[in-house]
């Protein structure tokens, strides 16, 4: 019996030999492989600056501080999502509106957040759902007519695109994560894009206390500096050894989607006959790095979801769940009590995502849809 994880990170000796350097530089945080691989995330994804911190929760709670979302403000953003994207904006003291998702891509339906705007609405939080771009030019039209502040979570769209331009270049605050579930990783690890200077600045400042003066600067300086902290901020850092990581797997990062779409495709192909499935869509213009792959189960399935999860464990190969929804987890259970959102539970719950990861070699993909078709026509 085969063993087939559900995902791995694709780290290589490189990888290492880079975080080796950079411990013996004895330069470990803030200093010249942060500034590197923000220069380069920019350049990549196509925005003026890029600021790296901690992890992509600690980016959007920086997002959410600088576009001004405070107490008594509302947040749009969809329930089926990580929790971290409500989160977030639980931390600024304001309220997330859960919208509902669209039955093609599973990212946030621009109809139904046009019904939840009310006075109150500050910002429209989209998420690129597991490396599918949202239908941002919608979302932008709906910002520029209400006057609101457009955010994105794009955890898992490092390298996907939408009309033709890398995730990160449309918008001014747009949060990426390097989580090593996510298709490339520092470990942990984050980053906010911008072409905003003055957004720009105040992230730099928020992420390392408010201190005037950055590490860098001061110890390049041939003149005593002595610093000042402007505001409260807070330490979401990333390490130069992360980032000089983060440097490798950025290079890597086009070919690993190649790599995984490949994969994806031949899931496309030979799945396609299944009546009692749904495969996700990629509409035209649109281009996700899969950072997941995720099938529907439909209703007139006769097995349901955790049956089919098992029955796959059964034969070693490890699925999840799909996006969760965050309106019925614990924390949230009490403030959305009666709020439905159908469409949303529904994808969450007969959703099942299956193994996909680089390398995953031919006969690998082989055995899962081998057992998957077997598990489903029975
Ligand atoms: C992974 C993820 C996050 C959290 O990212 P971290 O880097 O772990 O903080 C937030 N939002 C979405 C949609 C995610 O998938």
């Amino acid at each position: 019996m085969m063993k087939i994880p559900v995902a791995k990170p694709f780290l290589g000796k490189e990888e290492a030999q880079l975080a080796y350097d950079t411990i013996l530089t004895n330069w470990v945080t803030q200093g010249p492989r942060v500034a590197e691989f923000e220069e380069k995330f920019a350049s990549y994804v196509g925005s003026k600056y890029a600021v790296a911190v901690s992890n992509c929760t600690t980016a959007l709670h920086l997002a959410m501080i600088v576009a001004g979302v405070g107490e008594g403000d509302e947040v749009i953003c969809p329930s089926m999502s990580y929790i971290a994207t409500a989160n977030c904006i639980k931390y600024v003291n304001a309220k997330p509106v859960f919208a509902e998702v669209n039955p093609v891509t599973y990212n946030i339906d621009a109809a139904d957040v046009v019904k939840k705007i009310t006075s109150k609405t500050k910002a429209i939080l989209i998420v690129h759902q597991i490396g599918m771009p949202a239908d941002i030019d919608a979302f932008r039209a709906i910002c520029d007519e209400h006057n609101l502040i457009l955010i994105e979570d794009a955890a898992c769209a490092a390298g996907s695109s939408y009309k033709g331009k890398k995730i990160g270049s449309h918008s001014d605050l747009v949060c990426f994560s390097f989580h090593p579930r996510k298709v490339i990783t520092t470990g942990d690890g984050g980053m906010v894009t911008t072409s905003n200077e003055a957004y720009y600045n105040r992230i730099k400042l928020l992420r390392q206390h408010g201190m005037s003066v950055n590490d860098r600067v001061r110890h390049l300086s041939d003149k005593v500096i002595i610093e000042d902290h402007l505001e409260v901020g807070f330490n979401y850092r990333m390490t130069d050894i992360q980032a000089a990581v983060g440097i490798k797997q950025l290079e890597r990062l086009d070919g690993l989607i190649e790599e995984r779409r490949k994969i994806a495709h031949r899931y496309q192909k030979e799945l396609a006959d299944l009546s009692m499935i749904r495969l996700p869509e990629e509409p035209e213009g649109f281009f996700t790095s899969y950072q997941s792959f995720s099938i529907y189960l439909k209703p007139e399935c006769s097995l349901g979801r955790n049956d089919v999860m098992q029955k796959m464990l059964d034969a070693g190969i490890s699925t999840r769940r799909g996006v969760m929804t965050s309106h019925r987890e614990s924390a949230y259970a009490e403030e959305c009590k009666g709020l439905s959102l159908p469409m949303s539970e529904d994808a969450s719950d007969r959703s099942i995502v299956l193994p996909l990861y680089v390398p995953m070699s031919d006969e690998e993909v082989t055995y899962v849809i081998k057992h998957l078709r077997r598990i489903l026509e029975a």
